[in-house]
């Protein structure tokens, strides 16, 4: 991988020499490596096995977080869109992490900012990825249908093509999805969502500045991004306390909350396999009887 990245820095004006290159732990796709040349250090991702576009579209996502001048996202100074069988190649700013006292409560606060800057629709104009798995965007008026349509159908499709759906499931899948009007909005306002904000994904760099990392960003009700973040062990209460204090999730959240989650458990149960099963069925048992 060395002398690709080495090439890769060499686009970017830095001629090296690499003096330390290590690996990073910690994501689901991409091999991940701290860089330090003489001149600079980065945090670098590079993956053969991706669509040419996959780094183009996570270096989307962070431009549109940065554009709402809310929460820190890491410069991004180079990627490329590899042919097939090349590598494709991040290189990002390095965050050195510095989690303090008051870390959880500026994210909330910022998350919120971010989540409260205007948005006009729901979507996106280009398709994006949830692990490896792409998702169809598309704009629409209504939260309720981009959700349905976008969202929870094309999980169905390939959970019936991948064999994931026993016929119970699946029967209580497709009921669930034509009564979703009982409990998701039409017009919630749209947020800037960071569309896949579990514990990996966020960090907390120098001066316990809270930084997003790895988005799939969409336009689309906060609460859903909320459900996210409590669906595996959840994030400090201080960061919730800060987030409602700026933007209340809405009366009903505690209704809609295992709905939103079951996006993110289908993402998963298509990824990797029956053992999120289970959690699926309790979403679906609870919400279409037994
Ligand atoms: P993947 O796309 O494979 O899921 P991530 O973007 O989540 O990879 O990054 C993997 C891990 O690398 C993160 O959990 C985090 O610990 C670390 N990391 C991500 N971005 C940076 C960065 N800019 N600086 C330092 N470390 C980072």
């Amino acid at each position: 991988m060395k002398p690709v990245i080495q090439r890769a820095l060499e686009q970017l004006n830095d001629p090296g020499p690499i003096k330390v290159m290590q690996s990073v732990s910690g994501g689901d796709i991409n091999e991940a490596f701290y860089v330090r040349t003489s001149h600079h250090e980065y945090f670098i991702k590079a993956n053969t096995n991706v669509p040419s576009h996959f780094f183009t579209v996570e270096a989307l996502g962070l431009e549109r977080i940065d554009q709402t001048n809310t929460i820190n996202v890491p410069k991004v100074y180079h990627y490329n869109e590899p042919d097939e069988g090349e590598t494709g190649v991040l290189i990002m700013e390095w965050i050195e992490e510095d989690r303090q006292a008051h870390s959880a409560e500026k994210f909330g606060q910022n998350l919120a900012k971010m989540h409260l800057h205007p948005a006009e629709q729901f979507g996106l104009d280009q398709p994006t990825f949830i692990g490896r798995l792409t998702q169809d965007n598309s704009w629409s008026e209504s939260w309720l249908d981009y959700y349905r349509e976008n969202r929870l159908q094309p999980q169905l499709q390939l959970a019936i093509e991948s064999s994931t759906l026993p016929h119970k499931r699946r029967d209580k899948l497709e009921r669930l999805i034509s009564r979703l009007d009982r409990w998701i909005p039409h017009h919630p306002s749209p947020s800037l969502l960071h569309g896949d904000l579990w514990a990996g994904n966020y960090m907390i760099g120098q001066k316990g500045i809270p930084y997003l990392i790895d988005p799939s960003i969409v336009y689309g009700d906060h609460a859903f991004e909320l459900a996210f973040t409590e669906l595996f062990g959840g994030f400090p209460s201080t960061f919730y306390a800060a987030y409602q204090e700026m933007m209340p999730l809405p009366f009903e959240y505690e209704d809609m909350k295992p709905l939103y989650q079951l996006y993110y458990l289908l993402v998963h149960l298509n990824m990797f396999g029956e053992s999120y099963g289970p959690p699926v069925d309790r979403i679906l048992t609870r919400y279409t009887g037994g």
